[in-house]
């Protein structure tokens, strides 16, 4: 897995926890612990009521394709043997405006469309970071 050679997220303070919980195999995301609004990417201050506080809660993991597009050369070299590839904006079920975009594995591409459902799963390309990755849904 140390020979990953693609560019890789980097936690700050803010978003450490994301990447702690899907290393364990969670789709977590910060809330405000006050109004309960859920956001991302996560940040310091609720945009809804200015609270400083937030938790991390447990996701349902399984959304639908809101949109996509297909990356065509030229990409990063990290990236060029698998162009053209799909990258996904995911809808997830648990708040309409929450949209992750991310990886779909086991979608060609010619096959994407909106409204398709879809679920997480985790891919551990190194030691320290786990990637939320998306597949068609099978439950
Ligand atoms: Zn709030």
């Amino acid at each position: 897995m140390t020979d990953y050679a693609k560019p890789l997220p980097y936690p700050d303070a803010d978003s450490a926890p994301y990447w702690q919980w899907a290393k364990q195999r969670e789709l977590r995301m910060q809330r405000c612990a006050d109004c309960h609004q859920v956001r991302f990417p996560p940040r310091p201050m609720c945009p809804a009521c200015n609270s400083q506080r937030d938790e991390w809660v447990a996701m349902s993991g399984t959304g639908t394709i809101y949109s996509w597009i297909i990356v065509h050369p030229p990409v990063l070299p990290a990236f060029a043997a698998e162009a053209p590839y799909a990258v996904v904006l995911v809808q997830l079920d648990d708040d309409p405006g929450l949209r992750l975009v991310g990886a779909v594995s086991d979608i060609a591409n010619e096959d994407l469309a909106a409204g398709i459902p879809v679920e997480v799963w985790f891919d551990d390309v190194t030691e320290e970071i786990t990637l939320p990755k998306w597949r068609r849904r099978r439950a």
